[in-house]
C-alpha cells in the first residue's frame, strides 16, 4: 500500500502538475489530506478571511496509474475514509446560498467523538465522512479544486463515500488521480459553502477501465448507479445529468430511447448535490434493482 503524505497537495487540477508517484492498476493507495482551509483554521478566533484564497481546497496527489490513456475511465473503489477528532465550519456574508442572511463571520469548531460530531450540548450528529474534492487532471485547461466538472473536482457529492466506486473520465496518460476536501457531515445542497471540515485520510483502489467512454462521473452504490454533471445553473445541470443517465442506458441495454426516458421518468431520481461551487452539481439516481433482469453493469 502506498501512502502520500499530504504535504504532496495541488490546488487546481491541471495536466502540467508532475505526478507524486505512480502505481499500478489494482493497487491501493492512502491519500492523507488537509482540511479545505489548509488546516489554517485552529481556534474559533481564525476566521475564513484569515485563510486566503490561494490555499483553498488541496488535493493530496496527484497520482499516476500506469497504462491509463486518454478516454479510458479511471475507477477508483474508496475503501475507507478516515476524519480527525474536530471538525471546521465557517459562516461568512454573502458567501453561499444563506449569505445575504448572515452579518458577521464565524467559525465553529466540533470535537467529533465516537462516530458524532458535537455541534452544541443538544445538537450531535452522526457523522458519514465523503469526499468533497475527487478527480483527474483536465485535458488542457487549469481547473481549481474549487470548481467541479466533466473531471470530478469539487463535486460535493455526499454520496462520495466508504463502500462507493467513482469512474472518472481520463484525460491524460496516467489519469492523475488528486483527492481532498473530506466532510464528516454534509446534506445535500450544502449551502453555506461547507461541511464539517476535516483532515484525515483516503484509502482508495484504483483500476482503468478500457473501451468504456464516459463524459461526466458516474458514482457506484451498492443499489444505485449516480450520473453526475455540474453547470453554472441547476437548469444546465440537470439537463447535462439526464443527457448522460440517457446515454449510460442506451448502452447498456436493449431498449429503444423511448423505453429509456420512459423508464427514468418512473424510476431515475433527479438530486442536488450542492449549489455554493460556484458551479451547482446536481445527479441522477439509476435504481440498479429497476434493471436487475438485464444484470446492469458499469
Ligand atoms: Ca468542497
Ligand atoms: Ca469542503
Amino acid at each position: 500500500m502506498i501512502r502520500i503524505p499530504s504535504s504532496k497537495c495541488i490546488y487546481s487540477m491541471n495536466p502540467k502538475n508532475p505526478p507524486v508517484t505512480e502505481v499500478d492498476p489494482g493497487e491501493t493507495v492512502v491519500f492523507e489530506t488537509k482540511d479545505c482551509f489548509s488546516n489554517r483554521i485552529q481556534t474559533e478566533r481564525d476566521l475564513f478571511a484569515n485563510v486566503g484564497w490561494a490555499t483553498i481546497n488541496p488535493a493530496t496527489g496527484p497520482v499516476a496509474i500506469r497504462g491509463a490513456q486518454p478516454g479510458d475511465v479511471l475507477a477508483a473503489k474508496i475503501l475507507d475514509i478516515k476524519v480527525s477528532e474536530k471538525g471546521y465550519m465557517v459562516a461568512v456574508p454573502k458567501m453561499g446560498a444563506l449569505g445575504h442572511i448572515i452579518t458577521h463571520s464565524q467559525t465553529k469548531i466540533m470535537p467529533i467523538i465516537d462516530g458524532y460530531a458535537m455541534f452544541n450540548d443538544r445538537i450531535r450528529l452522526p457523522i458519514s465522512p465523503m469526499i468533497g474534492v475527487i478527480g483527474t487532471a483536465p485535458k488542457t485547461e487549469d481547473i481549481p479544486n474549487g470548481t467541479p466538472g466533466a473531471h470530478g473536482g469539487n463535486m460535493d457529492t455526499r454520496l462520495i463515500t466508504e463502500g462507493t466506486n467513482l469512474y472518472l473520465p481520463v484525460f491524460v496518460e496516467g489519469a492523475n488521480l488528486a483527492v481532498g476536501d473530506l466532510h464528516a457531515v454534509m446534506a445535500d445542497g450544502e449551502v453555506v459553502i461547507c461541511g464539517i471540515e476535516s483532515p484525515g485520510e483516503v484509502i482508495i483502489q484504483v483500476n482503468i477501465v478500457k473501451g468504456k467512454t464516459l463524459t461526466s462521473p458516474v458514482l457506484e452504490t451498492e443499489d444505485n448507479f449516480y450520473c453526475i454533471a455540474s453547470a453554472e445553473s441547476l437548469d444546465k445541470a440537470a439537463a447535462s445529468s439526464l443527457d448522460y443517465t440517457a446515454e449510460f442506458l442506451k448502452t447498456r441495454l436493449p431498449l429503444s430511447i423511448n423505453e429509456i426516458a420512459m423508464l427514468m421518468s418512473l424510476v431515475c431520481n433527479l438530486q442536488i448535490s450542492q449549489i455554493v461551487d460556484p458551479l451547482k452539481t446536481v445527479r441522477v439516481e439509476i435504481p440498479k434493482r429497476a434493471f436487475e433482469r438485464y444484470q446492469l453493469r458499469f
